[in-house]
């Protein structure tokens, strides 16, 4: 395949150009957040941006996997900074967020795989910012799992996010330090701690998986209790990353999420441009209106 495959129409994303990007730019300049949207060089900067709405990544900017699919850094991890919790609140309440995504780089350095600054970011939140609602998206915790479970859950996020990024098949090359079946354990253990908190995951399709994988995967999730589910294409963040293998059509995408909605999910997304944490507000806050 070419070293720069061409994107289809219906990727092409507006240049970030507004004043509330620029805002927002600054905002976590100066409070040293790292988002997910920049390190992942996501193609919704511009639309979420604008809206003001933005992924916040704890724990660094080096994460200490190297997933095929990744733009993170890969190497030795910094000392984990203990004023990122007030921070994190800070920019919630200075951008006055009805919701927040907060994610984190994987930190397999650490005792408990960063449990502890997810449980301090969360708790900062509730304190400053009570009326936020909060989406974690968590690592997954490899051979620390239980322990960072119940206590992320004992904090109480309103929604739990972990994705499976794609089929089992593919994990030997797409994400070869996880293994399937552990991430959907960690989502059924979220699920049995607190049937309360909404449990969400995701998949990246166009790296060569097959229709009826994705089916299984979606009846995987649900045997697991999973809540919501967000599907949108993968894009390749550089040559060294994994290769496109297909372009998904908005039709085909549209075709999975009705078959998902069937399925029994409670949200879905799937579109190309769906991100796991794309218009993750605007939906959370339909889902609970309805
Ligand atoms: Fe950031 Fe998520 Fe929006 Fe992408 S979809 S820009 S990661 S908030
Ligand atoms: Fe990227 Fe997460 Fe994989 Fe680290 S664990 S390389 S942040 S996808």
């Amino acid at each position: 395949a070419p070293a720069r495959q061409r994107k289809p129409d219906w990727i092409r994303v507006k240049a970030p150009t507004s004043r509330a990007f620029g805002e927002t730019r600054e905002l976590m300049r100066s409070l040293k957040l790292n988002t997910v949207c920049e390190e992942a060089a996501c193609p919704n900067i511009g639309e979420c941006w604008t809206k003001k709405h933005a992924t916040v990544m704890i724990l660094g900017d080096v994460c200490t996997r190297a997933c095929a699919f990744c733009n993170v850094k890969t190497g030795m991890p910094r000392a984990v900074d203990h004023d990122e919790p007030a921070h994190v609140a800070e920019a919630a309440a200075q951008m006055g967020l009805e919701h927040i995504v907060i994610t984190s780089v994987d930190r397999d350095d650490l005792p408990d795989g960063g449990a502890g600054q997810f449980v301090k970011v969360i708790r900062e939140l509730r304190a400053r910012t009570p009326n936020t609602t909060i989406e974690i998206l968590t690592p997954d915790f490899r051979g620390k799992m239980r322990a960072a479970v119940e206590a992320i859950v004992a904090a109480g996020p309103d929604v739990y996010n972990h994705n499976l990024e794609t089929v089992p098949r593919l994990y030997p090359t797409i994400r070869p330090g996880a293994r399937y079946y552990a991430s959907l354990r960690l989502l059924e253990e979220v699920k049995a701690h607190n049937p309360m908190i909404f449990t969400k995951s995701g998949i990246m399709l166009g790296l060569g998986e097959e229709r009826l994988e994705v089916h299984q995967v979606m009846d995987d999730m649900r045997s697991a209790g999973i809540d919501f589910l967000t599907m949108g294409q993968y894009l390749r963040p550089t040559p060294r990353h994994a290769e496109v293998k297909d372009f998904v059509t908005p039709q085909a995408f549209a075709a999975f999420g009705a078959i998902a909605r069937a399925k029994g999910f409670l949200q879905v997304a799937s579109s190309p441009l769906t991100r796991s944490s794309y218009h993750a507000g605007e939906d959370f806050v339909a889902m609970r209106a309805a």
